[in-house]
């Protein structure tokens, strides 16, 4: 993952899903270390996520996200399943299919992904046609 790259939006949404991931109260210092990023630098990012109230930082009691933060990793793992699962179902190997999900969660529409959400679910189906196990 090439964050310094990264646009700033999608550099704060990979805050919240490694705050996310390590777990609440989580320490600016890990946070930093698991980013690869010096803690001065992860403070500025995380003092704008705290502005934009999708996270809390309390000194000694670490890093929290919000209702809001919480919901907005939650929608990136919905994207990023839907995403995957498509990718596999068009022969896509799994490693591959894993990372192309994780960098296109951050930029697709969510209108995009329901369609793709139904398209899989029919690739399924005729997946199931195809082996001839109909279900009806
Ligand atoms: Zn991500």
């Amino acid at each position: 993952m090439d964050d310094a790259h990264a646009p700033l939006r999608v550099r704060k949404e990979h805050y919240l899903e490694t705050i996310y991931s390590l777990g609440d109260g989580v320490t600016l210092s890990r946070l930093a270390r698991a980013l690869s990023v010096k803690p001065s630098s992860a403070l500025k990012v995380v003092r704008e996520l705290e502005a934009e109230g999708l996270v809390t930082y309390g000194g000694r009691k670490g890093l929290r996200l919000t209702e809001a933060g919480r919901r907005r990793v939650e929608e990136l793992n919905q994207r990023h399943k839907t995403l995957e699962e498509f990718f596999q179902l068009i022969g896509v190997a799994p490693e591959e299919a894993f990372r192309e999900a994780e960098k296109l969660e951050h930029v697709i529409s969510p209108e995009v992904v329901l369609r793709i959400e139904k398209l899989n679910e029919a690739l399924k189906k005729m997946r199931g046609v195809l082996a001839g196990d109909e279900g009806v």
